[in-house]
């Protein structure tokens, strides 16, 4: 079954090679992680073993763009219960992942607003702080997502940098060193300049979610693509091989679907 998929994708290699390359290092980005996605992640990881890739924590990749060293990093963004199902899945492949965590949820505040920001409709469905732990005791890194996840470029500063404060703080707790920021909602539009400047100030690296960016890597500056199960496979590899850096720039739109 397994060696039947990678005959499958080893096809599919070919046809994305002739197009163009694909990036020496990779990162995508996911949300919640049941089954479909976990069958998913389990064919990239197979995929890109097979094309010898190494799979790394975003800290860990942010330090090796520009250099010829396939890498690619898995990410995951909010706080996802589901989430617990990665562990054997990246335990028995060897693969270190990066989680960027909000925090409202470890407190008593109620997570309603939080909720209502991400779209979900299931208290149920978030992470706890024993899925946290034994992610960090499994070597993952955490990364930071703000306390809330709200649109950021709405805030103030001074809400914005509580945000912030607050959810490194709780997330200090479980990993002492939070050296990745990921902006909610991924787009760089969502960021005011006074805002980039504090979280420049404040993490080693910043996260992004725009498709078609992986080419234009920048050791503090990451782009992100997110993996979407809606599509194939193939057409995943194409718009991972695609570069839409000038179409971003140009609209400050992602350039792919
Ligand atoms: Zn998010």
């Amino acid at each position: 079954m397994i060696k039947t998929k990678i005959q499958k994708f080893i096809r599919l290699i070919n046809i994305a090679l002739y197009k163009k390359n694909l990036p020496d290092q990779i990162v995508v980005y996911f949300h919640e992680t049941e089954q479909v996605e976990i069958s998913t992640i389990q064919d990239i990881i197979l995929f890109f073993k097979n094309m010898d890739y190494e799979f790394v924590s975003v800290s860990k990749i942010s330090k090796n763009f520009g250099t010829g060293k396939k890498m690619f990093s898995f990410t995951f963004d909010d706080g996802f219960k589901n989430w617990e199902n990665l562990i054997p899945l990246f335990n028995m492949y060897g693969v270190t992942a990066t989680f960027y965590l909000n925090s409202v949820f470890l407190t008593d505040e109620g997570n309603e607003i939080f909720m209502r920001n991400i779209g979900l409709d299931n208290e149920s469905k978030i992470i706890n702080q024993n899925i946290i732990s034994d992610l960090v005791v499994h070597n993952h890194e955490i990364g930071a997502h703000t306390h809330s996840h709200y649109k950021l470029s709405n805030l103030e500063f001074n809400d914005f940098k509580r945000e912030v404060d607050n959810n490194l703080t709780l997330l200090k707790e479980f990993s002492p060193e939070i050296e990745s920021f990921a902006i909610p909602f991924g787009m760089s539009r969502y960021l005011k300049k006074d805002q980039i400047k504090y979280l420049t100030d404040n993490f080693q690296t910043i996260c992004f979610g725009e498709a078609g960016m992986l080419f234009s890597q920048k050791d503090r500056s990451i782009q992100r693509y997110p993996w979407q199960i809606g599509l194939t496979f193939y057409q995943n590899l194409i718009n991972l091989s695609t570069d839409t850096n000038f179409f971003n720039r140009l609209t400050k739109r992602s350039g792919l679907g």
